[in-house]
């Protein structure tokens, strides 16, 4: 039996959004522009920079604008914002933002807890959205959190996720995030789902946005791309958690992703010694890492030197 893997995948880095916002101390708005910049010198071609909520609901990403218009030259770079509703889309957008992603739970008690209303509710609302950001040219997407595993309702039935899929489609979009916000999927899960997702909706595009909390997330990846899914979401140095589902825990860091995949010689565009690079200085910017294994063990191209007679290893 061969493995079949596509030859390069999409890798948009998160932490500037998913990894910020799970910060409690605020990040200097300086020192968030610097991290997107450098990060933006590593092949990474999106970035997922802030997201548009309310200052009060969200403050750690309370300067929204000014981080995008301080990055808004970085042409090679899709710029990408999370926006909960018309207001959202229109700050995002008006600060040059390029592609609006939207925020969706598979589950009514997640989707109460973090948007204070039903699933119907939120996608009833995002019409308006979509409407909004196709007017003005802007690219948008779709996103299910929680949606393999709900930490209120448990396992997620995939019908769910294919009535949301549905919904998004007849709106217009073609690109859906399916996240695993508190990292609850297995690979078997993994399999089944895309499988059933795959057979009735083949031509969207899936994104999958993988948390680790549980240590499944890069074997849920590779089920991902067994099924030929392309488009990945990862944080450097493994930062994030989402503020409304308890014990949750950082994206699959960028640099563990970037570096799996191409030790498979699945192309990512990405130099993961510049990732490692700008991994440390978020790292001692931030004063902690969200679990990373390439800043505890380096690459494996990283050889060390052979244990003279005297320095035998057990
Ligand atoms: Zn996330």
């Amino acid at each position: 039996m061969s493995m079949r893997l596509p030859q390069n995948v999409m890798i948009c880095e998160v932490a500037p959004r998913d990894g910020f916002q799970a910060e409690k101390t605020f990040i200097p708005t300086g020192l968030k522009i610097e991290i997107i910049r450098a990060l933006a010198e590593t092949g990474v071609r999106q970035i997922e920079v802030t997201s548009f909520v309310h200052p009060k609901a969200i403050p750690q990403l309370k300067d929204a604008e000014e981080v995008v218009r301080a990055v808004e030259d970085l042409k090679h770079i899709t710029l990408r914002a999370l926006v909960p509703n018309v207001k959202g889309a229109q700050r995002a957008i008006d600060s040059g933002i390029k592609k609006l992603k939207l925020m969706l739970s598979a589950t009514d008690s997640h989707s109460l807890s973090n948007a204070n209303c039903t699933v119907k509710e939120a996608m009833d609302a995002q019409e308006a959205i979509v409407e909004y950001a196709q007017n003005n040219g802007t690219e948008v997407s779709g996103s299910i959190s929680v949606a393999f595993g709900c930490p209120y309702e448990g396992r997620v039935p995939v019908e769910k996720l294919l009535q949301i899929i549905s919904r998004y489609r007849s709106m217009g979009i073609r690109e859906v995030s399916l996240a695993d916000t508190t990292g609850m999927a297995n690979p078997m899960q993994m399999h089944q789902t895309l499988k059933t997702i795959l057979d009735s909706f083949s031509d969207m595009t899936y994104s999958m946005h993988l948390h680790n909390t549980r240590g499944m997330a890069f074997a849920n990846a590779l089920v991902a791309l067994e099924h030929g899914v392309t488009h990945f979401d990862a944080s450097i140095a493994g930062l994030g958690g989402c503020p409304y589902a308890p014990g949750a825990t950082g994206n699959i860091a960028t640099e563990d992703l970037v570096h799996a995949f191409e030790e498979m010689g699945v192309s990512t565009g990405i130099d993961v010694d510049a990732l490692l690079l700008v991994a440390e200085k978020t790292k001692s910017i931030l004063g902690h890492d969200g679990g990373s294994f390439l800043l505890q063990a380096g690459p494996c191209s990283r050889l060390h030197e052979k244990p003279t007679g005297q320095h035998k290893q057990g």
